[in-house]
Protein backbone atom coordinates (compact mmCIF):
# COMPACT_ATOMS: atom_id res chain seq x y z
CA UNK A 1 0.00 0.00 0.00
CA UNK A 2 1.60 3.02 -0.97
CA UNK A 3 -0.52 5.89 -1.62
CA UNK A 4 -1.19 8.23 1.64
CA UNK A 5 -4.43 9.52 2.18
CA UNK A 6 -3.00 12.94 2.13
CA UNK A 7 -2.02 12.90 -1.10
CA UNK A 8 -4.98 11.83 -2.47
CA UNK A 9 -6.46 14.72 -1.12
CA UNK A 10 -4.42 17.02 -2.55
CA UNK A 11 -4.32 15.39 -5.91
CA UNK A 12 -7.83 15.85 -5.81
CA UNK A 13 -7.46 19.42 -6.89
CA UNK A 14 -5.01 17.98 -9.11
CA UNK A 15 -5.53 18.98 -13.02
CA UNK A 16 -2.71 18.37 -15.32
CA UNK A 17 -1.00 20.71 -13.82
CA UNK A 18 1.26 18.91 -11.18
CA UNK A 19 4.37 16.37 -11.86
CA UNK A 20 2.92 14.47 -8.60
CA UNK A 21 3.17 10.49 -8.95
CA UNK A 22 0.47 8.57 -7.51
CA UNK A 23 1.23 5.29 -6.96
CA UNK A 24 -1.42 1.92 -6.42
CA UNK A 25 0.17 -1.50 -5.09
CA UNK A 26 -2.20 -4.82 -5.82
CA UNK A 27 -0.64 -7.78 -4.44
CA UNK A 28 -2.29 -11.35 -4.06
CA UNK A 29 -0.51 -11.27 -0.74
CA UNK A 30 -2.50 -10.66 2.22
CA UNK A 31 -1.33 -7.40 3.71
CA UNK A 32 -3.56 -6.75 6.79
CA UNK A 33 -2.23 -6.51 10.00
CA UNK A 34 -2.95 -7.27 13.49
CA UNK A 35 -3.68 -5.13 16.34
CA UNK A 36 0.28 -4.96 16.96
CA UNK A 37 1.11 -4.09 12.94
CA UNK A 38 2.58 -7.57 11.85
CA UNK A 39 1.30 -9.02 9.16
CA UNK A 40 -2.41 -11.19 10.01
CA UNK A 41 -1.13 -13.69 7.31
CA UNK A 42 -3.74 -16.96 7.26
CA UNK A 43 -6.42 -14.92 8.97
CA UNK A 44 -7.05 -12.86 5.91
CA UNK A 45 -10.56 -12.43 4.55
CA UNK A 46 -9.82 -10.60 1.75
CA UNK A 47 -10.37 -6.93 3.21
CA UNK A 48 -6.69 -5.95 1.93
CA UNK A 49 -7.81 -7.20 -1.37
CA UNK A 50 -10.52 -4.79 -1.66
CA UNK A 51 -8.83 -1.61 -0.40
CA UNK A 52 -5.96 -2.55 -2.64
CA UNK A 53 -8.82 -2.84 -5.48
CA UNK A 54 -10.09 0.92 -4.37
CA UNK A 55 -6.77 2.60 -4.44
CA UNK A 56 -6.16 0.57 -7.71
CA UNK A 57 -9.53 2.11 -9.11
CA UNK A 58 -8.80 5.49 -7.75
CA UNK A 59 -6.03 5.83 -9.66
CA UNK A 60 -7.00 4.31 -13.14
CA UNK A 61 -10.42 6.85 -12.23
CA UNK A 62 -8.02 9.86 -12.35
CA UNK A 63 -6.39 8.70 -15.68
CA UNK A 64 -9.33 8.37 -16.83
CA UNK A 65 -11.01 11.47 -16.31
CA UNK A 66 -8.22 13.67 -17.18
CA UNK A 67 -7.89 11.81 -20.43
CA UNK A 68 -11.61 11.86 -20.99
CA UNK A 69 -11.78 8.16 -21.69
CA UNK A 70 -14.89 6.35 -21.99
CA UNK A 71 -15.67 3.00 -19.78
CA UNK A 72 -15.74 1.10 -23.50
CA UNK A 73 -13.21 3.07 -25.02
CA UNK A 74 -10.14 0.45 -25.96
CA UNK A 75 -7.04 0.75 -24.28
CA UNK A 76 -3.31 -0.70 -26.02
CA UNK A 77 -1.05 -2.34 -23.74
CA UNK A 78 1.91 -2.35 -24.74
CA UNK A 79 4.18 -5.06 -22.22
CA UNK A 80 8.41 -5.98 -22.24
CA UNK A 81 10.01 -8.05 -20.06
CA UNK A 82 6.96 -10.58 -19.27
CA UNK A 83 7.43 -14.08 -18.15
CA UNK A 84 10.73 -16.43 -18.04
CA UNK A 85 11.32 -15.50 -21.40
CA UNK A 86 11.27 -12.04 -20.93
CA UNK A 87 9.17 -11.47 -23.71
CA UNK A 88 7.27 -8.21 -25.21
CA UNK A 89 3.96 -8.14 -26.39
CA UNK A 90 0.64 -5.96 -26.13
CA UNK A 91 -2.87 -6.55 -26.00
CA UNK A 92 -6.19 -4.73 -26.18
CA UNK A 93 -8.51 -4.47 -23.40
CA UNK A 94 -11.18 -1.64 -22.56
CA UNK A 95 -11.40 1.04 -19.99
CA UNK A 96 -13.94 -1.00 -17.65
CA UNK A 97 -11.71 -4.11 -17.98
CA UNK A 98 -8.51 -2.00 -17.15
CA UNK A 99 -8.07 -2.94 -13.70
CA UNK A 100 -8.01 -6.59 -14.15
CA UNK A 101 -5.63 -6.55 -17.62
CA UNK A 102 -3.10 -7.27 -16.05
CA UNK A 103 -3.65 -9.81 -13.48
CA UNK A 104 -2.52 -13.36 -14.11
CA UNK A 105 -4.48 -16.34 -13.73
CA UNK A 106 -2.08 -18.88 -11.86
CA UNK A 107 0.44 -17.65 -9.06
CA UNK A 108 0.67 -14.99 -7.15
CA UNK A 109 2.00 -11.77 -8.39
CA UNK A 110 1.77 -7.97 -7.58
CA UNK A 111 1.06 -4.86 -9.71
CA UNK A 112 2.31 -1.25 -9.31
CA UNK A 113 0.42 1.48 -10.92
CA UNK A 114 1.95 4.49 -11.76
CA UNK A 115 -0.14 7.49 -12.73
CA UNK A 116 2.53 11.11 -13.68
CA UNK A 117 1.82 14.01 -15.86
CA UNK A 118 -1.47 12.23 -17.38
CA UNK A 119 0.47 9.06 -18.08
CA UNK A 120 -0.40 6.21 -16.92
CA UNK A 121 2.30 2.65 -16.56
CA UNK A 122 2.45 -0.17 -14.25
CA UNK A 123 5.49 -2.73 -13.64
CA UNK A 124 4.59 -6.24 -12.53
CA UNK A 125 6.91 -9.13 -10.23
CA UNK A 126 5.49 -12.92 -10.14
CA UNK A 127 7.15 -16.25 -9.90
CA UNK A 128 8.53 -16.09 -13.28
CA UNK A 129 8.98 -12.54 -12.70
CA UNK A 130 11.08 -12.03 -9.54
CA UNK A 131 12.82 -8.71 -10.85
CA UNK A 132 9.78 -7.13 -12.14
CA UNK A 133 8.57 -7.06 -15.94
CA UNK A 134 9.49 -3.90 -17.84
CA UNK A 135 7.00 -0.94 -17.62
CA UNK A 136 3.54 -1.55 -19.24
CA UNK A 137 2.32 1.46 -21.07
CA UNK A 138 -1.35 2.52 -22.17
CA UNK A 139 -2.65 3.91 -24.98
CA UNK A 140 -5.71 5.38 -25.50
CA UNK A 141 -8.40 4.55 -28.64
CA UNK A 142 -11.48 5.50 -29.39
CA UNK A 143 -13.70 3.87 -31.83
CA UNK A 144 -14.27 5.36 -35.77
CA UNK A 145 -17.75 6.94 -35.85
CA UNK A 146 -18.17 5.39 -39.75
CA UNK A 147 -16.20 2.22 -39.40
CA UNK A 148 -15.84 1.11 -35.83
CA UNK A 149 -11.93 1.09 -36.05
CA UNK A 150 -9.74 1.92 -32.82
CA UNK A 151 -8.23 5.36 -33.12
CA UNK A 152 -5.36 6.45 -31.49
CA UNK A 153 -7.10 9.25 -29.19
CA UNK A 154 -5.33 12.21 -30.22
CA UNK A 155 -5.99 11.23 -34.07
CA UNK A 156 -10.01 10.46 -33.40
CA UNK A 157 -9.70 14.34 -32.22
CA UNK A 158 -8.20 15.38 -35.01
CA UNK A 159 -10.45 13.46 -37.47
CA UNK A 160 -13.27 14.55 -36.00
CA UNK A 161 -14.67 11.23 -34.51
CA UNK A 162 -13.15 9.50 -37.37
CA UNK A 163 -10.15 6.87 -38.80
CA UNK A 164 -7.84 8.39 -41.28
CA UNK A 165 -9.36 6.50 -44.09
CA UNK A 166 -13.03 7.23 -43.03
CA UNK A 167 -12.18 10.69 -42.71
CA UNK A 168 -10.28 11.12 -45.83
CA UNK A 169 -13.15 9.70 -48.10
CA UNK A 170 -15.76 11.93 -45.86
CA UNK A 171 -13.71 15.05 -47.21
CA UNK A 172 -13.12 13.54 -50.78
CA UNK A 173 -16.54 13.43 -51.13
CA UNK A 174 -17.50 16.99 -49.74
CA UNK A 175 -15.06 18.43 -52.32
CA UNK A 176 -17.03 16.35 -55.55
ZN1 LIG B 1 -5.64 -9.77 3.97
ZN1 LIG C 1 -13.00 4.52 -39.96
Amino acid sequence: MSVATDKLKTTRKRRMTTAQKLIAEVTTSCLCTNEDGTLMEDNCYGECYEWQKEVVFYVLGEWQKDNDIDDNDHILIDGSGMGWQRKAGFKWTTMDKLHGALALDSGDFRIEWYLENNILTARRWSHDEPTGTGLFHFSHYKPCEKCGEPVVAIVHQEELGMCVECSNKYFDHEGE
